[in-house]
């Protein structure tokens, strides 16, 4: 059975003397793992859509446990990420991310053109990174079933205007009465409470140019990190490790 799918290559390894395994979130089967049969030979026509990062149209062969790729039409290779060692490990982190999350057969449609459309964003030298990578943690979270709580306290559903703290483990704001609950809960600032909820409601591209402060910055960030850590099955991501030593 041969399926033609959209789909965007999270991870290339290799599998055989020239052949490459793929993992490939594709639109229609979710996360899949596809043998590219002599994709590592230069002459391949295969080699260009193989890569990591890159979006094609896919047809796939569905064998006994793995899917063989039969033919693949790049749309976008997002080749200037290559150009930025920054912008590079970042867009690997959001594969990482996504690979978390994602499993054969569970679609996701709008992580799907999330992710697209942020990789070619990271890709404008333009962009402000750290608020695309804010507003992608953030919308990923919510297309994948865990959008934190940011309207009103999740202990008491008190919707106090100040003088909050962030509880990864509890999925939300905390108010001043509840603090005590979590004592891991993070001090969140009335900006950042108000940076992350515009972040997970505004469309990606129109965010792309909007410059937030350090403080703002690591503040949501942190908050995010944490409920990352607790909610997805992960517990370290092998790019923010690199980015740490560069
Ligand atoms: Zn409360």
């Amino acid at each position: 059975m041969l399926i033609k799918t959209a789909g965007i290559v999270l991870k290339n390894s290799k599998f055989n003397e020239n052949d490459s395994l793929l993992v490939i979130f594709t639109r229609k089967l979710g996360k899949v793992s596809a043998v590219a049969k002599g994709a590592r030979n230069p002459k391949s026509v295969l080699l260009s859509g193989v890569q990591p990062f890159c979006y094609s149209d896919f047809v796939l062969y569905k064998g006994k446990s793995l899917y063989t790729v039969s033919q693949c039409d790049v749309k976008q290779s997002f080749y200037k990420l290559r150009e930025d060692l920054d912008r590079l490990t970042y867009a690997a982190y959001l594969l990482e991310l996504v690979s978390a999350e994602t499993r054969e057969g569970q679609t996701n449609n709008r992580l799907f053109n999330l992710l697209g459309k942020t990789l070619l964003i990271m890709s404008n030298p333009e962009a402000e990174l750290n608020t695309v990578l804010r507003a992608f943690e953030i919308k990923f979270l919510h297309y994948s079933g865990y959008t934190p709580q940011l309207n009103d306290c999740v202990n008491c559903g008190s919707t106090q205007q100040t003088g909050w703290k962030f509880s990864p483990k509890e999925g939300g704001l905390l108010c001043s009465n509840c603090h005590s609950i979590d004592y891991k809960a993070i001090k969140m600032s009335d900006y950042t409470l108000k940076l992350a909820k515009y972040l997970l409601v505004k469309d990606i591209s129109e965010i792309q140019k909007l410059k937030i402060s350090n403080f703002l910055n690591l503040e949501l960030s942190k908050v995010l990190k944490e409920y990352i850590f607790v909610h997805i099955n992960k517990q370290s991501f092998k790019s923010l490790d690199i980015i740490e030593k560069i």
